[in-house]
C-alpha cells in the first residue's frame, strides 16, 4: 500500500480559457478524461484530473469563476474561490504566452497572492512564440508576483511536462494515495456531456454569437444499449434563436451529428441526442440555471 515517502495533493489549476487547461490536464492525466462513477461534488471541490506517478499522486482541482470577478454568476462564486485556494496545497497558474496579459490574469494574480499558498506559473504555448520573447516575458511575470517557479511550456506538444510535474511534485507533502490508480476524474457525465454539446456549438457559432451560450441537460438515461440525452441550448434572446437552428434546422443538426459522434465514445454503444434551442433571457441572473452551471470549468462566455 502507500509508500511512505510518497507525495500527493490537491493543486488548484487556475487559467483563463483558452490557456490550455484541458489541453495540459489531457496530456498530463494521459487519457481523455474518463469517467468513473459520478459523484456529486460541490463547485468548489471538483476534480478536473488525476496524475498518478511513481513519486505522488497530484490531484487537480478546478477554481471556477476566478477569473470574472463581475455579475452575480461570480458573486456566488467568490465566496468558494477563496475557499478553495485555501484549501490546495498548491496552485498552478496557466496563462498563454502567445496573447497579452489581461485583467482576468491581473484578478487571478490577486486572489493568487492573497489566497493561495504558494503558486507555480506555468507559461503556455510557447510552440507558438518567438524564442528570444520568452526570457523578457519570464521576467515579467516574476515582478508580478512571487511564484515559486516559472515553467514555460506546450501543453499540445508535450514540452516542459516533466519539469511542471516535478516542480509541482516538490512542494506537495507527504501523504496518501487517496484514489486508485485506474481513477481520473470524477466528473459527472451529464457535465462532460453538456461540455461536449458546448464545444460544438460554439464551433458553429462563434463567428455570429461572440456572447454567452449554455447547454443545460435536462434528461440523461442510461440502459444497455441506448443513453439519451436531452439537452436545451440557452440563448438570451428570440433573434438569437435561427442562429443556431441554421436555415432549415441545418446547423442545430449539424451541431447535434457532431456532438453524437463524441458521446458515443463516452457512452457506448449509441446515443440518441435531443438538442432543444430554448429562451432564456437573463439566464446568467438566475440562480437556479447558475447552480447547474457550477460544474462547467469555466464560467460561460
Ligand atoms: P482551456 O479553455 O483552458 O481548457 O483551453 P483548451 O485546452 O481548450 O485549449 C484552447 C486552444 O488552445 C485549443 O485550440 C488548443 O489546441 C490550444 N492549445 C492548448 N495548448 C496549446 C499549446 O501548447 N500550443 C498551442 N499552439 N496551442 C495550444
Ligand atoms: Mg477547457
Amino acid at each position: 500500500m502507500p509508500n511512505p515517502t510518497t507525495k500527493s495533493g490537491f493543486v488548484a489549476l487556475v487559467g483563463r480559457p483558452n490557456v490550455g487547461k484541458s489541453t495540459l490536464l489531457n496530456a498530463l492525466v494521459g487519457a481523455k478524461v474518463a469517467i468513473v462513477t459520478p459523484v456529486p461534488q460541490t463547485t468548489r471541490n471538483r476534480i478536473l484530473g488525476i496524475v498518478h506517478r511513481p513519486d505522488g499522486q497530484v490531484i487537480f482541482m478546478d477554481t471556477p469563476g476566478i477569473h470574472k470577478p463581475l455579475s452575480r454568476l461570480n458573486e456566488q462564486m467568490m465566496s468558494f474561490v477563496r475557499q478553495a485556494l485555501e484549501e490546495r496545497d498548491l496552485a498552478v497558474l496557466i496563462v498563454d504566452a502567445s496573447t497579452r496579459f489581461g485583467k482576468g490574469d491581473e484578478f487571478a494574480i490577486q486572489l493568487l497572492k492573497q489566497y493561495a499558498p504558494k503558486t507555480i506559473l506555468a507559461l503556455n504555448k510557447i510552440d507558438i512564440i518567438k524564442k528570444p520573447q520568452l526570457l523578457p516575458l519570464m521576467d515579467r511575470y516574476a515582478k508580478l508576483h512571487d511564484f515559486e517557479e516559472i515553467i514555460p511550456i506546450s501543453a499540445l506538444r508535450g514540452e516542459g511536462l516533466e519539469e511542471l510535474m516535478e516542480a509541482i511534485v516538490a512542494r506537495l507533502p507527504e501523504g496518501p494515495q487517496y484514489f486508485p490508480p485506474d481513477v481520473y476524474t470524477d466528473q459527472p457525465e451529464r457535465f462532460l456531456a453538456s461540455e461536449i454539446i458546448r464545444e460544438k456549438v460554439i464551433g458553429h457559432t462563434k463567428q455570429e454569437l461572440p456572447f454567452v451560450t449554455a447547454v443545460l441537460v435536462e434528461a440523461f438515461e442510461e440502459s444497455e444499449t441506448l443513453t439519451r440525452i436531452q439537452a436545451n441550448i440557452l440563448v438570451e434572446r428570440d433573434s438569437q434563436r435561427p442562429i443556431i437552428l441554421g436555415s432549415g434546422g441545418q446547423r442545430i443538426k449539424q451541431i447535434g451529428t457532431e456532438a453524437r459522434v463524441e458521446l458515443e465514445k463516452l457512452f457506448p454503444p449509441k446515443v440518441f441526442l435531443e438538442l432543444l434551442v430554448r429562451v432564456e433571457p437573463h439566464w446568467r441572473d438566475n440562480r437556479a440555471i447558475v447552480a447547474e452551471l457550477d460544474y462547467r470549468g469555466d464560467a460561460p462566455r
